[in-house]
């Protein structure tokens, strides 16, 4: 069965065809470690998420190697860190340990260096400053990058196909370079690869370099990493849309500069950008959604996700609170079917067939789940497996200790009852109902209700409860 995926470099859908169908290759720009993982960075990783799961599950688990680095050196992180009169490395473990839980919250795959189970790395960008020096020297070397006064700047005019993936030159880069270096350059567009330190530089963010001490820009760790873990030439790149330029190009042109003849990345996948009602998601419009927020309002981890992949992973997503009530919703439907139908096993033979004919079309998330919606409940912990979701017990979902009813919008007086609590006044209700009396049942009742606590009496006397 081929997979189709559009790559962006050609821009058109193209069958997939690794280059080595025993260790197909994928990577992945991951977060740059100095907030909190907004909904946007979340929609990165779990798209990248299912795709993994979808090549594991076409070439085995053990035939895949997926790298997602951490960016933990970047101006952005030196200038949170002196806001909080943190250091750098203080920072970037904090923020690199929150955004672990709450992807795993999400129900992200953590990196393990385990083959056979898979290779999922997670390589942090300061633990590979000796690869990054290296391939920078190696450009020298191919006169594709000079030294000035202690900083080092690729020569984009050296790359005659610069521009290949974005389609664009952009006059100055500076913008996207997140270094500023200004008089060193002999072209506007040359963009840095190293940066010489300064003074006053917090020592946990400066490197030696044959170069004098300083760090590197942004782009060289993803080429450096790369072809590290995957080699000159791989399968898959990803990220979102908004690296494409110049991110993207710029390691294009470094890796293709360090190894000429080599085709770098073969495909190139990007998600579309995540907006919040429209409007770009900033810290100064508030309308700045971490996945830690949500999640502190008792929203669970499989609800964000849900609502996350129900868009194509690459078109615009534009999120509203009404995309997690429906997830909500969706998702409660395919747990009260996998409750009705037991552990029955669907057929996996035909389950298999119909992820990969959704899946093996670029992706098309929305096509797989309108077949979950067609599907009995034991089908569907089968196929939501390929989309991490519908694994947990269907009680544990219902009733899990959730404070979503109690979340921080509602009701002060409002207070969260354990799931023992529950049926202990499900026993106190059962009794009242007994002894006929029905003005105590039908408290017990609506009391349990405005806490967001549904019971459903079943013929056979008894009651099950779930909540909202
Ligand atoms: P960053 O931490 O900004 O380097 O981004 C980490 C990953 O999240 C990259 O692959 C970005 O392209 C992606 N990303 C950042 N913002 C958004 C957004 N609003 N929508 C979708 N993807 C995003
Ligand atoms: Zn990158």
């Amino acid at each position: 069965m081929t997979l189709f995926l559009y790559n962006t470099l050609t821009r058109k859908k193209e069958p997939f065809m690794p280059i080595d169908a025993s260790n197909v290759r994928m990577y992945v720009c991951g977060p740059t470690v100095y907030d909190r993982a907004h909904l946007g960075n979340a929609r990165s990783v779990v798209v990248y998420d299912v795709l993994y799961r979808l090549l594991r599950q076409v070439y085995g688990a053990e035939h895949v190697t997926y790298v997602r680095n951490i960016t933990d050196v970047d101006d952005k992180i030196n200038t949170a860190a002196i806001a909080r009169g943190i250091t750098i490395r203080q920072l970037t473990e904090e923020v690199t340990d929150w955004f672990h839980d709450d992807m795993s919250a999400l129900g992200v795959l953590e990196a393990n260096n385990n083959k056979p189970n898979g290779l999922m790395i997670e390589p942090k960008a300061t633990d590979h400053i000796t690869q990054m020096v290296k391939m920078i020297e190696r450009l020298i070397n191919n006169d594709k990058a000079y030294a000035a006064d202690g900083h080092v700047l690729f020569s984009v005019k050296s790359m005659p196909n610069y521009g290949v993936l974005s389609g664009r030159i952009q006059e100055d880069l500076n913008a996207g370079a997140r270094i500023k270096v200004e008089s060193y350059k002999r072209d506007p567009n040359d963009f840095v690869l190293w940066k010489s330190a300064d003074a006053e530089d917090d020592p946990s963010s400066v490197f030696d370099s044959p170069w004098g001490k300083g760090r590197p820009g942004w782009h060289i760790e993803c080429s450096a990493m790369s072809t590290h873990y995957l080699g000159q030439d791989f399968d898959i790149h990803g990220g979102g849309s908004d690296l494409m330029f110049p991110h993207h190009e710029n390691e294009i042109a470094q890796s293709c500069g360090a190894y000429p003849g080599s085709g770098f990345a073969h495909m190139w996948v990007h998600n579309g950008f995540l907006t919040v009602n429209g409007e770009k998601m900033s810290k100064s419009l508030g309308n700045f959604i971490t996945v830690r927020d949500l999640l502190d309002k008792g929203i669970q981890g499989e609800v964000i996700r849900y609502a996350l992949l129900k868009t194509k992973y690459n078109e615009p997503l534009d999120w509203n609170d009404k995309l997690l009530s429906d997830a909500k919703k969706e998702l409660d439907t395919f747990y009260r079917r996998i409750k009705k139908d037991g552990g029955k096993e669907g057929m996996q033979k035909e389950s298999d067939a119909l992820i990969l004919k959704a899946l093996g079309e670029d992706l098309n998330v929305p096509s797989l789940l309108s077949v979950l919606h067609a599907n009995t409940g034991g089908t569907l912990k089968y196929m939501g497996k390929i989309l991490g979701i519908l694994q947990q017990e269907p009680d544990e979902w219902f009733k899990g200790n959730s404070t979503a009813a109690l979340g921080a919008d509602n009701d002060a007086n409002a207070v969260l009852l354990t799931n023992s609590s529950i049926e202990l006044l499900i026993l106190d209700r059962n009794e009242a109902k007994k002894a006929k009396d029905w003005k105590k049942a039908d408290y017990i009742r609506n009391n349990l209700k405005s806490h967001g606590i549904i019971l459903e009496d079943r013929p056979d006397g008894t009651t099950d409860w779930r909540r909202i």
